[in-house]
């Protein structure tokens, strides 16, 4: 079996060490066995929505989201409409998230218009209060930055934030967590992330998925279940990853239950994917 991902605009959407999460989904198939293809899509570089499992895309600056968004919707979007709507998993991080909703409203008022696959809209702070940002201080002022954790499931995602962009979510749209710490998708309602068949959008930098191991294995296990449909993937000796989950969480938020922390129990029927390696996960 093999799984192939296609990493777009790796070379101008890869902000805050997004690239990790390439190296990390790399990582946890190859001490499987499951072999891995890695389609890097540069702008002009059309999506196949047949033959990719797997969908990732980092964030950028207002600049990097203006450069990329009209190739996203002609030369891509076809694509990528046809991959997720096939059942492809997908990660799309902040600024990539953002462009994968209706239109992203940039700092200084003009509308990029986005794939629209979540059914959501992004306005920059600045652009809503129709502050202008001249000085680096008020463009921090502006941002929301920090640690960012929630709630997925009953489990927890951690990472950071740095965004100007406030998400709003249409009626039905389903977000992928709540905020237990930071701002999340508008800094208001409580919601962090979007979900759309096994497409995730997240303000989660980190890179997230690094010190994220179930989030890993759920865009894996996502990603394979279209070649099998039953199949389920070994554990693996990840205590170092979840180790650095349960430090991030602790420095952040130490009043959150360890509990809640807790990978799922992996279910025991099913086929698995590649061979089996190590011990379970086990967090800290
Ligand atoms: N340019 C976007 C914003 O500031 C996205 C930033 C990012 O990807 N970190 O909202």
């Amino acid at each position: 079996m093999k799984l192939t991902i296609a990493h777009l605009y790796p070379t101008v959407m890869s902000q805050y060490g997004d690239r990790g999460n390439l190296v990390a989904l790399l990582q946890r198939c190859h001490r499987r066995g499951i072999d891995t293809e890695v389609l890097e899509l540069n702008l002009g570089a059309v999506v196949d929505g047949d033959g990719v499992d797997l969908l990732l895309i980092g964030g950028g600056a207002d600049s990097h989201q203006r450069l990329i968004s009209e190739d996203l919707i002609e030369i891509k979007g076809p694509g990528i409409r046809r991959a997720v709507e096939g059942g492809a998993a997908g990660l799309a991080i902040c600024a990539g998230y953002q462009l994968f909703g209706h239109y992203y409203r940039t700092a200084d008022g003009t509308d990029l218009p986005g794939l629209g696959i979540f059914d959501a809209h992004t306005v920059h702070r600045a652009a809503e209060i129709g502050a202008r940002l001249d000085t680096i201080t008020q463009a921090g002022e502006v941002r929301a930055v920090g640690n960012l954790v929630l709630r997925w499931g009953d489990r927890n995602l951690v990472g950071f934030e740095n965004h100007g962009g406030r998400t709003y979510l249409h009626p039905g749209a389903q977000p992928l967590g709540e905020v237990v710490v930071g701002q999340g998708n508008n800094s208001q309602d409580g919601h962090e992330g979007c979900v759309y068949r096994n497409l995730i959008g997240t303000y989660l930098h980190g890179p997230a998925l690094p010190k994220n191991p179930h989030l890993v294995d759920h865009l894996i296990s996502d990603a394979l279940r279209r070649h099998d449909a039953g199949m389920v993937l070994p554990r693996l000796d990840d205590q170092v990853e979840w180790r650095a989950h349960t430090c991030a969480l602790d420095r952040t938020s130490p009043g959150v239950s360890r509990r809640r922390v807790s990978p799922r129990r992996w279910p025991s029927g099913g086929r698995r994917a590649g061979r089996a390696s190590g011990a379970p996960s086990v967090p800290a």
